[in-house]
């Protein structure tokens, strides 16, 4: 049964929104212990939220579109009531005094929020081993980190502790744990889900988006979150059908008269047992009737400069108002290595002196990856490749900093560009899940729905 069968015989009283909940709190209670994937919990109000729902349906009341469906939530956006740490002990805390606009949503939809995911301290990681509350534990590779930064999402939906996770992503944080933890993660347009309650990392970068074991669900959260929210300056007036979109991908040769590139400057820095699997893929794709093409990208070495710099910059920005007053610890003191090492260079390249020299030069690189990736994009419909260029490690090997970042450097680009991404399991090396990325033009969002639910619909 997938995400949106079940939500239909939650409407059709074949099964109950309070069974669906009590079933997630057994595996979470089972497996959260060592998965660490929720760090914040609240099953009474789960419970509670799922008998009011199922009432309505009993009396033959109208619910909303997510009715009885359990959600995640990772720990940088805002939940009234939850803590919302972003993973960091300069938070711990803080509990959410008002909802995201996309938890909003979620609820007005009548979606059950069940808890809080684990994450790397503030979003700046790929690893999931930078949380305060420890590390996450990949279901699908046990032993091997989920990735990151929404690791605790990817683990709760991979471990079969939710429906959905929302996420976010600055460089590939939906993406990078959907592709370890073999799950579907989907990063709409920037400006497609408002940011408004979330703990930036890097604004002009970050986005929400959602996560599934399949792509009904990614389809169901994104009818949604998606959509101008006028408390969120950044956000677009898009009005798109992800669910019609899915239909869409089921049809017979249901890509042909698309354009699929693929681009080999992506392979020349993955590994070989996960180009073998893209290479699969593609075939698929092909065999789905897409027209496969290839295209080149001249910057691939720009990427991570370009998008570390900005992080960096915007991060000690965001992280000022993390002074102590408030919360009681200032960040500085009590954060983990990744998040100093930000917030010094951030620091540093902030000074003015230095402005001309590294920010500005970042800017105008990301001009120029920019308008390179909408030149790829202007005669193909989509981009394919390798999420991730390399496997997860082993929990508890140590990676040098660089080492950490390389595993960023083929999703920053989607962040970097403003386009939609989104990663869909494609195979494994040895049981370890490989995730396949599919890129698309601003606001080109359901191209890649309809391209995601024909590779499922195929298997
Ligand atoms: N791994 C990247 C970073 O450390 C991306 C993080 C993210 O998308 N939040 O910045």
């Amino acid at each position: 049964m997938n995400i949106l069968e079940k939500l239909n015989s939650i409407k059709s009283q074949e099964m109950t929104a309070k069974e669906n909940v009590e079933n997630y709190i057994k595996v979470i209670e089972e497996k959260n212990e060592k998965i660490n994937a929720f760090i914040d919990l609240n099953k009474e109000q789960a419970i509670t939220k799922a008998e009011e729902i199922d009432n309505k349906i009993a009396n033959g009341e109208e619910v909303g579109a997510l009715a009885g469906l359990v959600f995640g939530i990772k720990a940088n956006i805002n939940v009234e009531d939850f803590t919302i740490s972003a993973a960091s002990k300069t938070l711990e805390d803080y509990i959410g005094s008002y909802d995201a606009t996309v938890v909003k949503r979620i609820k007005e939809a009548d979606g059950i929020i069940i808890g809080i995911n684990n994450m790397d301290e503030f979003a700046a990681g790929s690893s999931c081993e930078t949380s305060y509350y420890g590390k996450v534990d990949n279901p699908a590779a046990p032993g091997r980190i989920p990735g990151g930064s929404s690791g605790g999402s990817a683990a709760a939906v991979a471990a079969e502790m939710c429906d959905i996770a929302i996420g976010s992503d600055t460089g590939g944080s939906i993406r990078n744990p959907s592709s370890h933890c073999g799950v579907y993660g989907f990063k709409p347009t920037y400006g497609g889900v408002s940011r408004q309650g979330l703990l930036d990392l890097s604004m002009s970068l970050d986005q929400i988006g959602p996560m599934a074991r399949d792509v009904s669900g990614i389809a169901l959260a994104l009818d949604t979150i998606v959509g101008y929210d006028p408390t969120e300056c950044t956000t677009l007036r898009l009005d798109l059908d992800f669910a019609k979109a899915v239909e869409e991908g089921k049809a017979d040769k249901p890509l042909a008269g698309m354009k699929v590139a693929i681009c080999s400057d992506f392979k020349d820095v993955t590994d070989d047992n996960i180009n073998n699997i893209i290479d699969v893929g593609v075939a698929k794709l092909e065999a789905l009737g897409a027209e496969i093409v290839e295209v080149d990208f001249k910057y691939i070495d720009l990427c991570l400069p370009t998008y570390y710099l900005i992080n960096y910059v915007e991060f000690f920005s965001a992280t000022r108002k993390y002074d102590g007053r408030k919360y009681g610890s200032r960040i500085e003191e009590v954060c983990g290595d990744e998040v100093l090492r930000r917030i010094k260079m951030g620091s540093y390249i902030s000074q003015q002196e230095f402005s001309g020299k590294y920010y500005k030069k970042a800017l105008q690189s990301r001009t120029l990856i920019r308008n390179e990736v909408n030149a790829m994009l202007e005669d193909v419909d989509l981009i394919v490749g390798p999420t991730v260029p390399k496997l997860p490690h082993k929990l508890g090997e140590e990676l040098e900093p660089m080492e950490m970042y390389a595993y960023d450097v083929l999703t920053v680009i989607a962040n970097l560009a403003g386009i939609p991404a989104a990663s869909i399991p494609a195979g494994d090396v040895d049981g370890i899940p490989v995730g396949l990325q599919i890129q698309a033009k601003p606001e080109d969002d359901l191209k890649i729905i309809k391209a995601m639910s024909a590779f499922e619909n195929a298997e």
